[in-house]
């Protein structure tokens, strides 16, 4: 097994200086492929020693802006004085309403895309920022260097958006699965079976949702880190790392940072146990 992928980002919506909104990469072979591009990926890349150039794959798991919001970064940055011309087009897939949200993006930025297109040896620009969009179904795979990935819709609770779920399946049988936003359902429990690593959301300790519902508040949206143990339980994974954490209680004044080491092990541990890793941003996960 040679399988690595990196947590970029595993912080969720809200602006956390310790952990940037979700972005992954996994090594599909030689290539670096991303699973959402949520604001601070591409510092994160550079970080772990990634070009964004490299990047010619996007994977999104659904359209919240936490997921995408580095997206117009990595349609341009390339472009600045680089080599985007080895890169040639990206790639971005994702659920229905991808092709609207790259299109609109490219529409947004034309005025600086036309800029530089009249630069002598940008002459490409236009046709570089101008991403290949597949919109993917529940089922949906694809093959890429030897690996299989393939694609089920998950449950974004209340929050009525199409979501889906990645598995990366290698070809030494390696596989590590990402939940995207979603509550327990079967969706992620299939697409995780019997895998090797499953990147799960836990987005709220179950405390939090405990006064979400005592309030009144939209509480089904996310999972907590004892939903993500019951799904890993259930789906039968080797180990769970933990993401999309929010950053702060906002139900107690002066807003308390969580400390998600303190927190999610115990509530894990209840459903599920197998190995148990607390993401970090730019934390190494070798498949
Ligand atoms: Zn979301």
């Amino acid at each position: 097994m040679s399988g690595r992928a990196v947590l970029l980002g595993t912080g969720a919506g809200k602006a956390d200086p310790e952990r940037f909104s979700p972005s992954n990469v996994v090594w599909v072979g030689a290539e670096p492929v991303l699973v959402d591009c949520g604001n601070g990926a591409l510092l994160r890349l550079r970080a772990a020693g990634i070009y964004p150039s490299q990047i010619r794959r996007v994977f999104l798991t659904h359209l919240h802006y936490d997921h995408y919001a580095d997206y117009p970064y990595l349609m341009i940055e390339p472009l600045i004085g680089e080599a985007a011309f080895e890169r040639g087009l990206l790639e971005v897939i994702g659920p229905p309403g991808t092709a609207r949200l790259v299109r609109s993006f490219e529409a947004t930025y034309d005025i600086e895309i036309d800029s530089y297109a009249y630069l002598p040896g940008y002459e490409r620009t236009r046709e570089l920022c101008r991403a290949r969009v597949t919109e993917t179904y529940d089922g949906w795979q694809t093959e890429i260097e030897g690996w299989r990935v393939t694609t089920m819709q998950v449950d974004h609770g209340i929050v009525k958006i199409p979501s889906f779920g990645y598995r990366f399946d290698g070809p030494d049988g390696e596989s590590i699965t990402f939940s995207g936003d979603t509550i327990p359902c079967k969706g992620i429990v299939n697409l995780a079976k019997d895998g090797d690593v499953l990147v799960h959301e836990s987005t709220l300790p179950d405390a939090e949702v405990a006064i979400r519902k005592q309030r009144g508040f939209a509480w089904r949206i996310h999972s907590t880190p004892s939903d993500a143990g019951r799904v890993a339980r259930d789906a039968g994974v080797r180990r769970l790392v933990l993401n999309h954490f929010a950053a702060w209680n906002s139900f107690e004044s002066g807003k308390p940072a969580y400390d998600w080491h303190q927190i999610a092990p115990p509530a894990v541990r209840e459903e599920f146990d197998g190995e148990l890793v607390i993401g970090e941003d730019l934390l190494q996960i070798a498949l």
